[in-house]
């Protein structure tokens, strides 16, 4: 038994029977790369580009961001990179892109509706990213953070075919009317990428950063679960992927549940990897459907966590 556990915790994503779940890293640079690859990453899930600028008082130039997001590329081969354009605002703020007097930035001008104020900046990151790519195996995607409806996705999606983006664009679900109209903001990209972060901060409105709040933030949450059931289940309708790239991925009992929701990979901070490696490959998808059928009957979210590790037989 032990020799299975360590042989499952390098190579590629899977349950117990073989139900591939690709497990992807969270990066914010360059500098995170080493270890997300000595963690066995396929590749990445969300790389946060705005973590590059958080000190830039002026808009970074497209050389600068060529040789970065370069850097990034090169290390994962043929993997796939899913490169988040800048979520400037909020709990991350851009000198040079974020107004200063909003009075609920988590409400106001952040993520997308930034750059679409913004569109030079956009455009320059996409053309950066485009020229970053060339020439290399990796598969470069792009998606937008902060989506609401159908048109913030139509209008990122028009943005990445007028540069002439190689490659898919998606959608973060990370606003509770994104997950509930999935299926619309589909008809417009290529995939979505749950925040399960900012979609519980949402969801609950219950500020992310306010610790004493944080029953409200649990990953665990049914109502939570629901809204992530949906954004998947309208993915597998359309015939396209939906990860996770919230903390809720790093979770080794909540990643099965979510598997078992139908989400299709799990982008996590790289010292989660191995310890979700393992826990996923000893369970069947079937014991996720399970598991995840258990968590979204639940009362609450201990009451989802006790449900799931009875299901799944843990002590
Ligand atoms: C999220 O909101 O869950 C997410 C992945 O993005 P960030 O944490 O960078 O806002
Ligand atoms: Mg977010």
């Amino acid at each position: 038994e032990l020799r299975d556990a360590l042989a499952s915790s390098s190579g590629p994503g899977t349950t117990a029977d073989g139900h591939r779940v690709p497990l992807l890293a969270n990066i914010g640079g360059p500098a995170d790369v080493d270890a997300a690859v000595a963690a066995g990453a396929e590749g990445v899930g969300l790389f946060r580009t705005e973590f590059l600028f958080l000190d830039a008082t002026v808009a970074p130039s497209e050389e600068d961001q060529v040789e970065a997001y370069r850097t990034v590329l090169t290390a994962f081969g043929e993997g796939r990179v899913v490169v988040r354009v800048l979520d400037a605002g909020a709990d991350k703020p851009l000198g040079f892109l974020t107004p200063a007097d909003e009075p609920n930035p988590a409400l106001g001008v952040r993520g997308l509706r930034t750059l679409l104020e913004h569109p030079e900046v956009l455009r320059a990151q996409l053309r950066a990213l485009a020229t970053a790519a060339r020439g290399l195996p990796a598969r470069l995607e792009v998606m937008a953070p902060m989506v609401a409806d159908r048109a913030d996705a139509r209008a990122f999606a028009e943005v990445c075919r007028e540069v002439g983006l190689p490659g898919a664009y998606g959608a973060m679900v990370e606003i509770p009317s994104a997950a509930l109209r999935a299926g619309s903001i589909l008809d417009e990209v290529d995939f979505l990428s749950i925040g399960t972060n900012d979609l519980a901060q949402y969801a609950f409105a219950a500020d992310r950063q306010v610790g004493a709040l944080a029953r409200l933030q649990d990953p665990w949450q049914p109502a939570l679960l629901e809204l992530i059931a949906l954004a998947a289940g309208a993915a597998a309708e359309a015939g396209k992927s939906c990860g996770v790239c919230g903390e809720a991925a790093a979770d080794p009992l909540l990643a099965c549940v979510l598997t078992g929701l139908g989400v299709t990979s799990l982008s996590m901070g790289a010292a989660a990897l191995p310890l979700v490696r393992t826990t996923l490959a000893r369970y069947t998808l079937e014991q996720c459907r399970a598991a995840a059928g258990a968590a979204r009957g639940a009362r609450d979210a201990e009451d989802a966590r006790r449900a799931v590790r009875e299901v799944l037989g843990v002590a």
